[in-house]
């Protein structure tokens, strides 16, 4: 009982059997635009940014709000 698999052609949405020639795209058009689309930034790499930094810089900022002063309450940290 081997199920093909089948993915959508990121491009057209068409369904495209694994192992076709143009996998995973249904044609080799299909594939050009996409590889189009990355050349030209359509595509943008969002990945999460985790920046220790900003995020403390964030707290920092609410810790002083909270406390009322300017960090006259000295650092507890
Ligand atoms: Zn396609």
């Amino acid at each position: 009982m081997a199920k093909l698999k089948s993915l959508r052609c990121p491009t057209c949405k068409t369904i495209v059997v694994a192992g076709s020639e143009d996998f995973p795209f249904c044609s080799d058009r299909c594939r050009l635009i996409d590889l189009g689309k990355w050349a030209s930034g359509a595509y943008v790499i969002s990945s999460p940014v985790h920046d220790p930094e900003l995020l403390d810089d964030l707290e920092g900022l609410r810790d002083r709000e909270s406390s009322g002063g300017f960090g006259d309450s000295g650092d507890k940290k």
